[in-house]
């Protein structure tokens, strides 16, 4: 077995033993395998493994690695899959049209203007684009991300863009080594996400959990765990 497919096995079973320790079923939270840095050859290796859906945040790097998978499926005979490819990175104005002709998913949606634009973008030919907002919860490593008083109106304005499906919400946390600490801002999330479906707003995605803490996340109602360095390994930015 290649280092990633049993990588991969490994990430498998710690979302089942997580989801098992929250009561929850482990078919309940897909896993985004983050493939950032990493060539296509990695992408294939996971896909052999059984892996479908992948997570860029470089805009053109993603779409170097969709491209050269024609139609986003593969053309090997191993693997004739539907690939979902998850566009997870901070996104500029002037960049959204390539993310609205090569991504299945956008998980980081701060702001109103990008989504008019992805939507205004999105070819016709494709299914609307599957989003979800990013929140700046209390303790995030970053600035970036809606504020989460802000959380509501923006899901109001995106719901009524015709080409973007809003499904949920997505958080990346300042890391931290306590299991405890690592659930506080997944839980504040959680409670935001709790909020707009209680107001109406059908959302179904909580995207939040990464390598060092999924168990965290999952624990809290994570949907979609994107995990890099647990598949791939240690990433060299170099
Ligand atoms: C890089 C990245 C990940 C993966 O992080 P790991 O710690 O390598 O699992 C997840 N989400 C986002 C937004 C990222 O940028």
């Amino acid at each position: 077995m290649s280092a990633i497919a049993s990588n991969l096995q490994a990430v498998r079973a710690r979302i089942a033993d997580a989801a098992k320790a929250a009561g929850r079923l482990p078919e309940s939270i897909q896993l985004l395998a983050v493939s950032k840095t990493w060539p296509l050859a990695c992408v294939l290796e996971a896909a052999d493994a059984g892996q479908t859906a992948f997570g860029e945040n470089y805009v053109q790097e993603g779409v170097d690695k969709v491209m050269a998978l024609p139609q986003g499926h593969f053309q090997r005979a191993a693997v004739n899959r539907q690939i979902d490819w998850h566009f997870i990175g901070p996104l500029q104005s002037n960049k959204t049209r390539l993310v609205a002709e090569h991504f299945n998913w956008v998980h980081s949606i701060e702001r109103l203007k990008i989504a008019e634009r992805l939507s205004a973008q999105r070819p016709a030919s494709l299914p609307p684009l599957q989003v979800c907002i990013q929140i700046n919860v209390s303790g995030e490593a970053s600035k970036s991300g809606c504020a989460p008083d802000a959380t509501l109106a923006l899901c109001q304005a995106i719901v009524a863009l015709p080409n973007l499906q809003l499904r949920g919400l997505m958080a990346i946390p300042e890391p931290a080594d306590d299991f405890a600490a690592q659930r506080v801002p997944f839980r504040q999330l959680r409670e935001i996400y709790e909020n707009i479906r209680a107001a109406g707003r059908p959302l179904d995605t909580l995207s939040m959990g990464m390598s060092h803490d999924l168990e965290a996340a999952i624990a809290e109602g994570a949907t979609i765990v994107r995990i890099g360095t647990a598949i791939f390994g240690e990433r060299n930015y170099a």
